[in-house]
């Protein structure tokens, strides 16, 4: 995905500039009292490759187990760096539908070929189908596959939110509302070049808007709700300009009730994402998503940077978010 306002690119060089000034503190004398203050800060700190100690409970966010979903992005990250096409990502896709299974759910499997700068890329689209009592479908969505960068393992990027699509299963499936619920786990989002450059990008969703479109589903899609780098320790989610407003009000307006108004802030981006291949053939579409992480498309994007309340506070936005669809009556 891909930010297409750079103003807010502000705060990356803010956290730069941070981590200079400490740096060159502890380089001086002067800088003992910040030294002191670091180390201290860094012994309070979490484990970092624990889930947090201070995860809300399940009953607490909606059923949404935020340790169960840390898990989830550890066992992705385990698999390593796991580009569309690799041998590590059918380890994934293998741990998705396993999961998927135990949760009770119906999957569809489409296996695909994409053709891509690199030639035929063998893909996966996954989708996860609970039954409702009228055609219309609540479409929800994440991107499992990876970005082709040596050493990167996507926990936030990939990761996170194909951990709360799992953990949203796991509530979901059983259930029976007035909507069905699909769930889609969606393989080659990132490009398979180093720069977003189109249509070297969103591979599984453009895949799925356009089979959905041929089998007729695509109209019966009330809504479609993108979750994509939702795991990181200070997590802000602003409205993107590139999502439909009525429905990012719904979501937005779930998070303040549910007291999360500093995750969901009231503040604008714009981002270019898997919903816009929904969004391109008329359906209403919302991405949750934090682009600005400092540690975007690099090797640091690690498990140590994963907090489970931030994956908590996520997933039992999207639950209830759910739950305000499925009391719509048109
Ligand atoms: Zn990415």
């Amino acid at each position: 995905m891909r930010r297409l306002w750079t103003r807010s690119g502000v705060s990356v060089y803010v956290a730069l500039a941070a981590f200079v000034v400490v740096a060159s503190c502890n380089s001086s004398d002067a800088g003992k009292a910040e030294r002191g203050r670091a180390v201290s800060a860094a012994a309070k700190a979490p484990p970092t490759q624990m889930p947090d100690e201070d995860t809300p409970a399940p009953e607490k966010t909606g059923g949404f187990d935020g340790k169960r979903a840390f898990a989830d992005v550890a066992k992705q990250v385990d698999f390593g760096p796991h580009p569309a096409g690799s041998q590590a990502i059918a380890q994934v896709q293998d741990y998705i539908l396993s999961e998927l299974s135990s949760a009770g759910c119906a999957t569809d499997v489409d296996a695909f070929t994409a053709q891509t700068p690199a030639g035929e890329v063998a893909m996966k689209n996954i989708l996860a189908k609970i039954p409702g009592e009228r055609p219309g479908i609540i479409l929800l969505a994440t991107h499992y596959d990876t970005k082709r960068l040596e050493n990167f393992v996507g926990a936030d990027d990939g990761g996170s939110s194909t951990a709360v699509m799992l953990e949203v299963a796991r509530n979901l499936c059983g259930q029976h509302g007035r909507y069905q619920v699909w769930i889609a786990f969606l393989d080659g989002e990132e490009a398979v070049n180093p720069e977003w450059k189109d249509p070297d990008n969103r591979y599984g969703s453009r895949q799925m808007a356009a089979k959905l479109n041929m089998s007729g589903d695509l109209k019966n899609v009330r809504a479609f709700i993108l979750a994509d780098i939702v795991g990181s320790r200070e997590l802000r989610i602003k409205r993107d300009a590139n999502s439909d407003k009525a429905l990012t009000d719904i979501v937005w307006s779930t998070a303040n009730r549910l007291g999360y108004f500093g995750v969901f802030v009231n503040m604008p981006t714009a981002i270019e994402d898997d919903h816009q291949s929904f969004s391109a053939r008329g359906v209403k579409t919302v991405d949750i998503i934090d682009l600005e992480i400092p540690y975007w498309h690099t090797p640091q994007d690690t498990l140590d940077k994963i907090s489970s309340k931030s994956l908590a506070v996520v997933g039992h936005v999207i639950l209830d978010s759910v739950k305000q669809l499925q009391l719509q009556n048109k």
